[in-house]
């Protein structure tokens, strides 16, 4: 897929680039329209916090890393948000920490499974669980018909990485016991909140770092790991990622009017 020509002087030209980006992958199937809507609630949130990754965000984002090293049966979950716009990140992190991925959708339409599937591939990976029908483990701790998982992956999982998730789904997979790990803009979200790490940032932001990050703490022994973890605090997370928005409101706020139209 092409990218736009978007002025490199346009403000969002980057935000442009992605939608575009998304937008493509609708015909493709990989991204439901639903999928259009959630990104723009994304977004709204990402325009708020200034469109960069927060000093909390960092933090979230190394105990997310050394939950999934730490974990014995990692997963990470994809879904056509996260496969149109970081499937080769995706690729890299299960690299990195030895997880799984899996194909997890809430819109299980026609051709959706493989066309998600068919964009891991392209971006290098190996196993794919949760297609070819294979999702056929039903997690009881979902109350509707989008709870299908794939009984090698995150059915048995003791960690999930659900980035961009719907908090139903996200609270049956804490009843089932397992730790949760997400990226997800809205701090108020339940998934956000349910989350035991809460990366809030945009995914395209976040993912490169997590990889680094994942890479980068793979040497450390698991007490290094577990020393990471005691430490961390998701509430204390979340309260600063409120708080970054709020003190930028707030500046904002004195002015009311803060832009200027540019010259010719
Ligand atoms: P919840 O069901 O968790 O209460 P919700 O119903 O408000 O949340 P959903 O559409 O179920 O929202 O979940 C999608 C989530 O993904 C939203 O919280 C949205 O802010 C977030 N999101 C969308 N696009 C991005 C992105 N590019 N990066 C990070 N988060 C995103
Ligand atoms: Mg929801």
């Amino acid at each position: 897929m092409e990218d736009i020509h978007v002025s490199k002087r346009h403000p969002r030209a980057e935000s442009i680039r992605i939608r575009e980006r998304l937008t493509g992958h609708i015909e493709t199937k990989v991204l439901a329209l639903a999928g259009l809507i959630a990104h723009g609630r994304g977004e709204a949130f990402d325009y708020i916090l200034g469109e960069e990754t927060t000093p909390s965000a960092k933090t979230a984002i190394t105990a997310a890393a050394a939950t999934l090293l730490l974990a014995e049966h990692p997963v990470l979950s994809v879904n056509g948000n996260v496969a149109a716009l970081c499937a080769e990140e995706f690729v890299e992190l299960s690299e990195a920490t030895g997880a799984k991925l899996e194909v997890n959708l809430f819109h299980r339409l026609p051709g959706r499974e493989e066309a998600i599937e068919a964009v891991l591939r392209e971006a290098g990976a190996g196993e794919v669980l949760g297609v070819d029908g294979s999702a056929t483990a039903r997690i009881k701790e979902i109350f509707s018909d989008r709870r299908t998982v794939d009984p090698r992956g995150i059915f048995v999982a003791d960690v999930v990485f659900v980035p961009l998730e719907d908090g139903d789904r996200t609270e049956g997979l804490v009843r089932m016991g397992k730790k949760v790990v997400t990226v997800d803009l809205n701090p108020m979200s339940r998934t956000a909140q349910f989350a035991d790490v809460t990366i809030v940032d945009n995914v395209v932001r976040a993912m490169p770092l997590l990889v680094s990050e994942a890479e980068r703490l793979k040497a450390s022994s698991g007490e290094e790991l577990k020393r990471i973890l005691d430490a961390y605090d998701n509430a204390r997370v979340l309260s600063e990622s409120m708080e970054t928005m709020l003190k930028r409101l707030g500046k904002l706020s004195e002015r009311g009017v803060y832009l200027e139209p540019s010259e010719g």
